[in-house]
């Protein structure tokens, strides 16, 4: 991100200087990942050497590493509504005609259910090779409390989508109403022309600051991610995991053929673009999803990496990254997919191929109506397990864990929206090939 500015007119000797202090000077993804990795170590510490004390869990955990991690969270979730809105309005100006817009909405909205069937269907693979609920002894694993949980109404999902009250939906951070209300904002202005252009320059001027200050808030993202793991970890320890490890195997390993393979086979297939390059601009941005476990409070920093880094339009970023973040979890479904396997075998409740097909389509429904914020894919767990007739109270084996694997799904879930939208870009020609080629 530093890069960017550093592009100045320098003497040749400035000009080396200039290359040596960078070469000095550690990057903010070096520096976010120094964070992460210490911050699980010094968690983990806390867990087993700190004896419990007022200290260790007032002061400490639920003291200084949660406000710090909390405030970090707070920051970036403070500018998500402002930012999603003025760039979503200066997006669709600049698009202007409603026929593009409609096919950059279709094509998007397609893809990302798509992607998403296909999470739940290498989800349910993955589970029934390796059959994580066989043979286990329900009465090893502590059972807590399932929490009492609303279902997910897919007609009342579907109508929220057109804003009663605009400013009831800004105040709730209800993002799709947003995102509606923003395209048709910008494309009244675009209509308008210069008769508007007074609140076109606004909102363009809007933006742009709330792009510095993402950058700014970025500058102590080591602090908060540092805080956040280590928070986590020294709370969870590693005892709950062990009878838990086959069914944490089976989430992560589709997990990651979802985010290494599927997602890189349909970037290269539809864009011919470097997949390996894709990862490694795009890793900071999974490393942040990581250790804050919220889609939401990505958005920001998702839409400048894809524009800086790879290259691609805000016009359409500033469109379906949002919009992923809100309907596109396929981290989320890929959890669901093998929760059901799992209980159903824990249970001993067998699964028909129908049921299995009533699965996909619920945990597709239910990943619309998921939101991007920390443990709601557990919420929604509900609506999938009782499409199927699997008892709910099911998820009290998998809540103690299922913190860790929030983490990773989240940073799934927001890869595939990045994926989306650079194919999305690539075919609307609005992404800069010499950007993304750039190291
Ligand atoms: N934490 C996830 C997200 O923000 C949602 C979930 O799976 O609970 O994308």
């Amino acid at each position: 991100m530093k890069q960017d500015k550093t592009d100045h007119m320098t003497s040749p000797q400035n000009g080396t200087e200039q290359v040596k202090k960078e070469k000095k000077k550690m990057g903010l993804s070096t520096k976010i990942f120094i964070a992460l990795g210490a911050g699980a170590l010094f968690g983990v510490l806390i867990h087993y050497a700190m004896p419990a004390c007022y200290f260790r869990n007032t002061i400490l955990i639920n003291g200084i590493l949660y406000v710090l991690g909390n405030g970090f969270i707070n920051l970036m979730q403070m500018l998500v509504v402002p930012l999603v809105f003025c760039s979503l309005v200066c997006g669709s100006m600049a698009i202007g005609d409603t026929k593009t817009l409609g096919t950059v909405g279709v094509k998007t909205i397609v893809f990302y259910l798509c992607t998403t069937a296909l999470a739940i269907c290498l989800a349910l693979g993955v589970a029934s090779l390796i059959s994580p609920g066989l043979g286990m002894n329900l009465k090893e694993v502590e059972q807590a409390a399932v929490e009492q949980t609303d279902k997910v109404n897919f007609a009342d999902t579907l109508l929220n989508i057109i804003p009663k009250n605009i400013f009831s939906s800004l105040a709730d951070g209800d993002m799709l109403p947003i995102i509606v209300f923003a395209l048709f904002v910008g494309i009244m202005l675009a209509k308008l022309g210069s008769k508007a252009s007074t609140v076109a320059n606004f909102f363009g001027q809007f933006n742009d600051i709330m792009m510095e200050m993402t950058m700014s808030i970025m500058k102590v993202a080591p602090i908060g991610v540092f805080c956040m793991i280590a928070k986590t970890f020294s709370t969870v320890g590693f005892s709950a995991f062990q009878p838990m490890a086959k069914y944490m195997l089976c989430v992560i390993l589709a997990l990651a053929l979802q985010c290494f393979g599927v997602y890189q086979i349909l970037l290269f297939a539809f864009t011919r673009l470097n997949p390996i390059r894709f990862v490694r601009k795009f890793f900071p941005v999974m490393t942040f999803a990581f250790s804050t476990s919220t889609s939401n409070a990505t958005i920001p920093l998702s839409i400048d990496t894809l524009h800086k880094k790879m290259g691609v339009s805000k016009q359409i970023s500033a469109f379906t990254i949002p919009l992923g973040a809100t309907i596109n979890m396929d981290g989320t479904s890929i959890m669901q997919g093998v929760a059901v396997i799992f209980i159903s075998q824990a249970y001993g409740i067998p699964l028909s191929a129908g049921a299995l097909a009533t699965v996909v389509a619920t945990a597709t429904i239910a990943s619309i109506g998921t939101a991007g914020v920390p443990s709601v894919g557990l919420v929604t767990l509900t609506m999938v397990l009782g499409s199927v007739g699997l008892p709910t109270e099911g998820i009290a084996l998998i809540m103690g864990i299922d913190r860790i694997l929030d983490m990773l799904r989240t940073a799934v879930n927001i890869t595939g929206d990045a994926v989306c939208t650079t194919i999305v870009a690539s075919q609307q020609k609005c992404l800069k090939g010499e950007v993304f080629e750039r190291d």
